[in-house]
């Protein structure tokens, strides 16, 4: 590294989220000086097309001139106020009420916050606020999935059932269960429907919450389709059998839409998607195209209602932070949510998206190839060993890595997740011919890694 540079003082100054601490003091960052559309620039200059959209959040790509101006009128005007005691700053009212415009029944208010974690932290806390406020002290476990991924502290990161998030944080905490991923290529029985498999799944879930004891089981929470585990799309009828199973044993359902949400599924929200009816729910990401930090917890009118109880009895809600619904950040969401619409971003998903997701499934003949998943602009490809048992590769040789690397010396930057799972998520305003672009530089480097296998 050359003394002094960016990467050298990156080295020397930074430690680093989600990054092999060794590794990096050897190789340095990749410094990302610009973006343009659905392009960023390294500081040399050369341009990468983001097929993750950064975090699975720059929906509306790298430059938006109209978020810069909401942040700058609104920083003239009010540049910091807050919503405790009563109090609220003007936009944060339209904003939640834009937001509630397109969410999905029953929800009805949000409590905002500043990050995906934060939110699903919020969210178990009320699950377990709402309990006490109706009298059940006792139901308080929570249920996720293994490979769900829903933030990093300490409840959100014992929610998340991957092992990296995990290892050496003495995670998860008490009161969290995990029951399976639903991933019908790896976890179905050979000739199990799609169908079958979901039965199976909702059987396991009743199970787990007779084995915990169903008063003692406050909340199921689960991304509609998983992001981070692996661009998992759950089996047909899964959430349709889930959600009887819940209401079955009053079981609150949170959706994590951190990913989902404000259309990258082909609809506003996963839920629509699905036919799910959360009672808590929560968005973060897409909600300011990833331009200012802001996410929100959103609640039904009966959830709302024993908030409202608890608040009675212990004299306020006692939740709250500095920054949760900093006006800065809901102007430039209120205006993020405004190009949704006059994009209408949900048609254009469905439209850009088949083209996509068609132009991925041409690989499922690729030796290399073991499953193809997804659905509006998120996918995945999955890379295996073995195309009839569907085994992987050992995890040590870092296929999936070394595919990655290769992707990003053609100009394109995504993300191998566990089991080989090559990610795309690209900004929502990509067109046909960003597709194209990006399955073409995808292209070279499989042929280069399957070139390297051989
Ligand atoms: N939930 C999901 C589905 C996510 O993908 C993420 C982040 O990737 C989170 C929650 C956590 O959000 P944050 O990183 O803003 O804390």
């Amino acid at each position: 590294m050359i003394p002094n540079s960016t990467a050298a003082r990156d080295v020397a100054y930074l430690l680093h989220p989600y990054t092999n601490l060794s590794a990096h003091r050897e190789s340095g960052p990749l410094v990302i000086s610009r973006g343009k559309g659905i392009h960023v620039y390294d500081e040399e200059g050369r341009e990468y097309i983001e097929g993750l959209a950064g975090l699975w959040c720059a929906g509306l790509g790298f430059d938006q001139e109209r978020l810069v101006e909401a942040a700058s009128r609104q920083m003239r005007q009010l540049p910091f106020y807050h919503a405790f005691g009563g109090k609220v700053p003007d936009v944060l009212v339209d904003l939640a009420e834009a937001l509630m415009a397109i969410a999905p029944k029953p929800l009805e208010r949000a409590l905002f916050v500043n990050s995906g974690s934060e939110a699903n932290d919020l969210a178990v806390k009320i699950a377990w606020y709402v309990n006490n406020a109706l009298g059940r002290p006792e139901k308080k476990k929570i249920i996720a999935r293994r490979k769900a991924y829903h933030g990093v502290t300490v409840m959100s990161g014992s929610l998340t059932g991957l092992a990296y998030a995990q290892d050496g944080f003495d995670l998860p905490v008490s009161r969290v269960v995990h029951v399976d991923t639903p991933h019908h290529y790896h976890g179905a029985e050979p000739d199990e429907s799609e169908e079958d498999y979901a039965t199976r799944l909702a059987e396991q879930l009743e199970a787990t919450i007779q084995a915990e004891g169903p008063e003692t089981v406050a909340a199921f929470i689960a991304e509609p389709v998983m992001g981070a585990g692996g661009v998992i799309v759950p089996p047909r009828t899964y959430f349709e059998k889930v959600q009887a199973v819940l209401r079955r044993h009053d079981v609150l359902f949170i959706a994590d839409e951190v990913i989902c949400g404000f259309g990258r599924t082909g609809n506003w929200f996963g839920c629509d998607t699905f036919g799910i009816r959360p009672d808590i729910m929560t968005v973060a990401k897409q909600l300011s195209a990833g331009f200012l930090p802001i996410a929100a917890t959103l609640v039904s009118g009966p959830v709302y209602e024993a908030l409202v109880a608890g608040s009675d009895k212990h004299g306020m809600f006692g939740h709250g932070n500095t920054y949760g619904g900093h006006p800065v950040a809901a102007a430039v969401a209120l205006e993020t949510l405004k190009i949704y619409h006059e994009m209408d971003i949900v048609g254009r998903v469905r439209r850009v998206g088949t083209a996509l997701q068609e132009g991925l499934r041409r690989y499922i003949d690729h030796p290399l190839v073991g499953e193809v998943r997804g659905l509006g602009l998120i996918a995945g490809v999955e890379l295996v060993a073995d195309k009839a048992s569907r085994t992987n590769f050992d995890k040590a040789r870092g296929i999936g890595a070394g595919l990655v690397r290769r992707a990003q010396a053609h100009g394109l930057l995504t993300r191998a997740m566990p089991g080989d799972l090559i990610g795309f998520c690209p900004p929502m305003i990509i067109d046909e011919a960003g597709v194209a672009e990006m399955l073409r530089r995808f292209d070279v480097a499989l042929e280069e890694s399957w070139s390297a296998l051989r």
